[in-house]
């Protein structure tokens, strides 16, 4: 489940790393290729893909957008969104797979860019539209990213929203880039109780959650870029304070970390440093 952080870095290295290149060939993996690639472009995945040249990669929420000329010249765009389990895996032919692969995108340089999922849940869009143009599920809706919006236009987005902080702040058309894990993270950093009621939070509350969210965000991505490398299809997590740390000591007070929920859902808070809200699930 890659958010914003890891999305950053992964970014980063392909920006370095596949720039300029050209797709020599580009290669579906059944039956897994069918379920995950969608192809708005109408030509097919191998085909209008193969000849491509890498031109940019940007993030976008948890998104990755990758411009490409193809081969006759017109633009192209190829669009990822990994949701819980995909990833992708930049690396020699030969290495070992991190995962089901389900695409892959042979490189002129002689590596390969690899879509792994184990569960097929993210989607892979080729489309010769601009991304928001074309019909790609929840990107046009997209808020403005976390680590960009401002703090007057965060409290002005945040206003017509009701219900919980942290279900508020995993949706992207409020603030792109935020899911499960670093939801739990940011609210951690904000000393602010995941099922506090948005109606109930102060102005100095909303101050510390924005403050809150670009701290952890910042200092998150710094740690993702020193602990994954080159090596993007990883997932460094273990530096997070509370995400996936029940029952572990609070790293600012020593209180016993709280686990609420199950699977994908997990919410883990300090119920010391992040006093108040309805407890749901006990
Ligand atoms: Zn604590």
């Amino acid at each position: 489940m890659p958010e914003l952080p890891e999305l950053e870095v992964v970014q980063e290295v392909l920006n370095r790393r596949i720039v300029g290149q050209t797709i020599a060939a580009a290669e579906l993996i059944q039956p897994g290729g069918a379920i995950v690639v969608r192809d708005l472009t109408g030509v097919g995945f191998s085909a209008g893909l193969a000849g491509a040249r890498f031109e940019a990669i940007v993030r976008r929420g948890k998104f990755l957008v990758f411009t490409l000329v193809a081969a006759e010249g017109a633009p192209l765009w190829l669009v990822v969104n990994p949701k819980l389990t995909g990833r992708l895996q930049l690396c020699a032919p030969s290495a070992k797979k991190a995962g089901p692969v389900h695409a892959v995108l042979h490189l002129s340089g002689g590596q390969d860019l690899r879509y792994v999922d184990q569960k097929k849940m993210g989607q892979v869009f080729v489309t010769r539209q601009p991304p928001e143009q074309a019909a790609i599920a929840d990107f046009a809706g997209l808020g403005p990213d976390a680590l960009a919006v401002s703090r007057d236009e965060f409290k002005a987005r945040l206003k017509p929203f009701r219900g919980e902080i942290k279900g508020i702040l995993t949706r992207g058309d409020f603030v792109a880039g935020i899911g499960n894990a670093y939801a739990d993270e940011v609210l951690w950093h904000a000393r602010l109780h995941p099922y506090r009621k948005k109606t109930s939070l102060t102005v100095e509350e909303v101050d510390r959650l924005y403050d809150g969210m670009r701290a952890c965000l910042l200092d998150a991505t710094e740690k993702v870029r020193a602990e994954m490398g080159e090596n993007i299809h990883l997932k460094p997590r273990e530096f997070l304070a509370v995400h996936m740390k029940g029952g572990e000591p609070c790293p600012r007070c020593g209180a016993t970390i709280s686990l609420i929920g199950a699977n994908q859902r997990i919410t883990n808070f300090c119920r010391q440093c992040q006093p108040g809200g309805l407890i749901k699930g006990m």
